[in-house]
């Protein structure tokens, strides 16, 4: 009797566990098809040839940044693949100079030339496209999606803002992060300020760095193609030396022309003594420092008064400072970077300095101190909380709105103009973790499937148990 009785109960928990193991497996399964559909994966079987048949298609599809194909004349390449393409991702070694897509019915100019790395998303699947290179132009990389959201790794960069909340103003690649710290990540996507950032120097002359300081960039949450101007890099030792070098007169009209064009609220600079006193740095934020009242002043510097009229910034903060001193915090978790605080992202964003690691690390102690900065210009008074670059800044609406990415579509047979911007630089930052949200999506749904099966085997075994005795 109480066996058959057990009998019974055994059977009822075998039907049991064959439903939930049904339910997670549906549950599973869908989780994974929905999310096919929501991400695109990375088509991998693309051939490349151009009309010689002579490119290095596999330089290409590499992803290192470090070996190139040149085109010395302008050159057709063809892409096909097995797949549908739905975008494209190009890696340029030097500003891109323009292109010509042609897939399907559609023939497009690049509208992102001067970029590095350009994401281009196409309008219809396709399984070949033709892009027509400009001579001159050098690729490092090409990569290829399905349709849906593709990895964040892939940067999509929009142009640079009309209206800057925040103008960032480091000299070189990294200084950003190395001296700045949390000032991006925390200002830009956690803050959701619009923040630009502009160089003092370019590094053309290692055409690794721009990529670099793009990587690092797009970690810290900055979505607006930098500003990097003609100002070749080169190492001095005082303030006179890149003046002299630079052209004192050259380097204010270049702030100035930054200040009005972007308008920003708020100014980030460096340290007036050059952090660990480099010449650059101090030239750098001496001229800052000129313009901020030249800036304002519409008989100085007459074309960019002209072009974008007079401007006066709220607040400035210079780097270690000592007068009105601010000791930024930059430990708090940040919810837009998955709980991390905007120190870890800027440790993050320095590994993308690759070629930079054997020198600096991110710091919060003497010159190197991401923290310290002073208040030196202020139209809005002084600080009293000593915790945000926007105290005293009343909430404003966006003068303009920025990244205008409208792309001219033309039926076949009818080329058109392009619009044009500024340079950067491309490849993803393999050493910054960006939370894989597929993933963990993934995980959270095999985990809660194989708890529920374990539960029910466990249970099943205690009562396998309970019979047997
Ligand atoms: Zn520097």
């Amino acid at each position: 009797m109480e066996n058959k009785y057990l009998q019974k109960i055994y059977k009822i928990i075998i039907l049991v566990i064959m439903i939930l193991a049904l339910f997670s497996f549906y549950f599973t399964y869908n989780a994974f098809a929905d999310d096919e559909e929501k991400y695109a994966v990375q088509i991998t079987d693309v051939q490349a040839y151009d009309e010689k048949g002579s490119i290095n298609a596999d330089a290409l599809a590499d992803d290192n940044i470090y070996t190139k194909v040149r085109f010395s004349e302008v050159t057709s390449v063809s892409f096909t693949s097995q797949s549908d393409i739905k975008a494209i991702y190009l890696i340029f070694d030097g500003p891109l100079k323009g292109y010509t897509l042609s897939y399907g019915d559609y023939i497009l100019k690049s509208d992102k030339d001067g970029f590095l790395h350009d994401f281009k998303q196409l309008y219809t699947n396709v399984n070949s496209l033709t892009i027509e290179f400009n001579a001159g132009t050098v690729l490092t990389d090409v990569y290829f999606f399905s349709e849906g959201e593709v990895p964040e790794w892939v940067q999509r960069w929009e142009n640079p803002l009309e209206k800057a909340d925040m103008l960032v103003l480091p000299t070189h690649h990294d200084d950003e992060i190395l001296f700045f710290g949390g000032t991006m990540p925390v200002y830009s996507l956690e803050k959701g300020k619009k923040v630009q950032v502009a160089y003092m120097n370019n590094h053309w002359g290692e055409p690794y760095r721009p990529h670099e300081a793009l990587n690092g960039l797009w970690t810290s949450g900055i979505r607006n193609y930098p500003i990097i101007p003609d100002f070749n890099d080169t190492k001095f030792y005082d303030l006179e030396g890149a003046l002299n070098y630079y052209g004192e007169d050259a380097l204010q009209e270049y702030y100035v022309s930054l200040i009005r064009r972007f308008k920003p609220e708020v100014i980030i600079a460096h340290d007036f003594n050059g952090e660990y006193g480099h010449g650059s740095h101090m030239a750098s934020a001496y001229s800052v420092a000129k313009a901020i009242e030249l800036a304002k002043n519409s008989e100085s510097f007459l074309s960019s008064a002209n072009t974008y009229g007079v401007w006066e910034v709220k607040k400035a903060y210079f780097h270690l400072y000592q007068e009105n001193k601010i000791v930024m915090e930059w430990d708090q978790p940040l919810q837009k970077f998955g709980g991390k605080t905007g120190f870890d992202v800027a440790v993050d964003a320095l590994n993308c300095h690759q070629s930079q690691l054997k020198y600096y690390s991110m710091s919060k102690r003497g010159v190197y101190d991401c923290r310290q900065f002073g208040l030196y210009y202020s139209a809005v008074g002084e600080d009293v909380e000593k915790n945000d670059f926007f105290e005293n800044i009343p909430e404003y609406q966006a003068v303009v709105d920025q990244s205008l990415i409208s792309e001219v579509v033309l039926p076949k047979d009818t080329l058109v103009a392009e619009e044009s911007i500024d340079n950067s630089v491309p490849n993803p930052c393999f050493n910054c973790e960006v939370p894989d949200k597929k993933n963990s999506d993934y995980v959270f749904v095999i985990a809660v499937a194989s708890g529920i099966c374990a539960l029910a085997l466990i249970i099943a075994l205690i009562i396998y148990k309970g019979r047997k005795k």
